[in-house]
């Protein structure tokens, strides 16, 4: 694919607005440095976010000797973001202000089977129109709305191609989405939220290359490879749940046998339980959140078979991890998403007991497994951040090739 000036110049802009969101103030001389961008090129940059109120000028720092140094801060109340987390059994909706925080909150519980799409778009649109309500911004100021869909999707058309766990296919999500929403929407998958979120405020920030892995009904891996997103050539890499972890093994919605997501996903937990504990009081049928919540209680009393199906899980999560470790040799892998929070501690001290089993020496000895510390709902808050991406890009389609005709060169060096 080709990247056009304007494709580089809005990359650019907006690796420009996510430093100032993650270090207000700064200067233009910090912006140039942390960017690899030229001051000049910054310089520009910075106007343009100031043309559009999404940063101010806050006043000016000493510089040793020279001329005193105007500093940037992101205008929190420039705009208002909304992140949609789709699941499969809840929607999970937070709006935000310019700087990212958390303004109000909304929950949809989706009960077992309800997964038709118009089901799944009326809890969206209720979720959305409640964060607006709570927060109380107008409409105009909503800059877009971020909305994750499990599965694999096609963001320029908002196609929702494939989700395993609802046997969708194809279905025109954005559109049925715009009837109801009137906000301009952008769609990805969790995968990509989650990756985008310990990029910009969590484990992965500042380091080149991290797995985060998202364990909740699904599960897969969003990968920021080079200090960047990694997508793919059509927007599907991290389809690790769906990678052959047991010859023969279960079968999963994928069509297949023996995928990582049948044996470590919420209802793939759901199962090692059944087979080692058939009459589990711990086991709830058919409500896959309650029997997490259940084994997460039980595993703060000591209870001896949710001990043994949190390791029985680990050991697959172990071998799946140390895969991922030794082909993607990164930094840092973080174990996200519904399952990972509740599970917590217990969960990440077997699994890296297990990885630790499995992988190779070298890479094993330059990674660090962790938890999420993301406080808020890390899908959430990625989403949001593809709202304010497509929200930079619209702008530069309007303001399209007006005044400002310096061509941004491409970024040579990754954000620290
Ligand atoms: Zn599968």
């Amino acid at each position: 694919m080709k990247r056009t000036s304007r494709d580089i110049r809005t990359a650019n802009r907006y690796e420009v607005l996510r430093q100032i969101i993650a270090e207000s103030p700064t200067s233009r001389q910090e912006l140039a440095a942390a960017t690899g961008l030229s001051l000049a090129t910054v310089a520009t940059l910075v106007g343009e976010l100031l043309d559009l109120r999404m940063i101010t000028e806050v006043g000016f720092e000493d510089s040793a000797g020279g001329r005193p140094r105007g500093l940037v801060a992101v205008n929190a109340s420039g705009g208002a973001l909304i992140g949609v987390d789709i699941a499969e059994t809840y929607v999970h909706v937070e709006l935000f202000d310019l700087a990212l925080n958390v303004l109000a909150r909304a929950d949809e519980d989706m009960r077992p089977g309800e997964s038709r799409p118009e089901q799944v778009v009326g809890h969206v649109a209720t979720a959305v129109g409640s964060v607006v309500a709570q927060a109380g911004v107008e409409a105009a100021r909503v800059l877009g709305v971020g909305v994750s869909v499990p599965g694999q999707v096609d963001r320029d058309t908002g196609v929702a191609e494939y989700a395993p766990n609802w046997d969708w296919h194809d279905v025109p999500l954005l559109d049925l989405l715009a009837e109801q929403i009137a906000y301009p929407l952008y769609l990805d998958n969790p995968l990509r939220a989650c990756a985008v979120a310990e990029l910009w405020f969590g484990a992965a920030r500042g380091r080149g290359d991290a797995v985060v892995v998202n364990l909740g009904t699904g599960v897969g891996a969003g990968l920021a490879l080079g200090g960047g997103l990694h997508r793919g050539v059509s927007n599907s890499a991290g389809e690790w749940g769906h990678t052959t972890l047991v010859l023969d093994g279960r079968l999963c919605h994928c069509g297949n046998h023996g995928c990582v997501e049948t044996y470590v996903g919420a209802p793939g937990i759901m199962q090692n339980l059944r087979e080692l504990s058939p009459q589990s009081p711990l086991l709830h049928p058919g409500d896959q959140t309650a029997t997490i919540d259940a084994l997460a209680r039980a595993i703060g009393a000591d209870d001896p078979v949710a001990l043994k199906v949190v390791r029985d899980t680990a050991r697959y999560l172990g071998a799946g991890i140390s895969d991922l470790i030794n082909l993607l040799n990164p930094e840092v892998v973080v174990l996200s998403s519904w399952v990972a929070a509740r599970l917590g501690e217990p969960l990440l001290g077997e699994v890296r007991r297990a990885v630790a089993r499995h992988a190779l020496r070298r890479p094993l000895a330059a990674t660090e497994i962790v938890l999420s510390p993301i406080p808020t709902d890390p899908v959430s808050l990625g989403a949001a951040t593809f709202a304010l991406e497509g929200a930079l890009q619209s702008a530069g389609q309007r303001q399209g090739t007006t005044k400002r005709t310096t061509l941004a060169r491409s970024r040579t060096a990754p954000p620290s």
